[in-house]
């Protein structure tokens, strides 16, 4: 039987792409989940090139269109991230996904209540990481989640039933 193809932020599956070399494996994702839906893991972070390990970046700006700086050496990396996103998103539809979970509070992954500084590096507002916000421009009606919301039961049962609604 085909199983759902679902994209996921890679450092969830306990792939060690993280910031720090590390990951944030969730086990209910990886060991009950994935054996419904066969899992097609991205870290923007890692396949832009920043490196593993890697100095942290973070939003600045805008909220709603925030860029996104290295914190200590404060390299621009907006104009790159936005530009590899736009085209990850293109190649992301053939794998005729059927959703994506996103890694919560990350400047690339969080789909809402990521941190957004201002000029003068204080904490502004909240806002989308710059790969979550293109990948919903793109497909705006696929169903998304972050990890966070999967532990609530009925934000999990929503999310699966909009996925396996879907014919595969
Ligand atoms: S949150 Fe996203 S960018 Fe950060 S390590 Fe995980 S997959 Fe990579």
């Amino acid at each position: 039987m085909t199983k759902a193809r679902i994209g996921i932020s890679a450092c969830l599956l306990g792939i060690n792409v993280r910031y720090d070399g590390g990951n944030a494996l969730n086990l209910y994702l990886r060991e009950e989940l994935g054996k419904l839906v066969e899992f097609v893991p991205v870290c923007p972070e890692a396949e832009l090139g920043l490196g593993i390990p890697r100095e942290k970046i973070r939003l600045t700006g805008n909220p709603q269109r925030p860029r996104v700086f290295t914190i200590h050496t404060k390299i621009d990396w907006t104009e790159k991230m936005e530009a590899w996103a736009a085209g990850r998103v293109i190649s992301l539809k053939k794998e005729n996904l059927r959703g994506f979970i996103f890694k919560s509070s990350s400047p690339s992954c969080g789909l809402e209540q990521v941190k957004v500084y201002d000029a003068d590096e204080m904490f502004q507002e909240t806002g989308a990481g710059i790969f979550a916000r293109i990948f919903r421009e793109h497909f705006p009606l696929l169903p998304v989640a972050e990890e966070t919301n999967l532990l609530n039961q009925a934000l999990r049962e929503d999310f699966l039933r909009s996925i396996f609604a879907q014919p595969v």
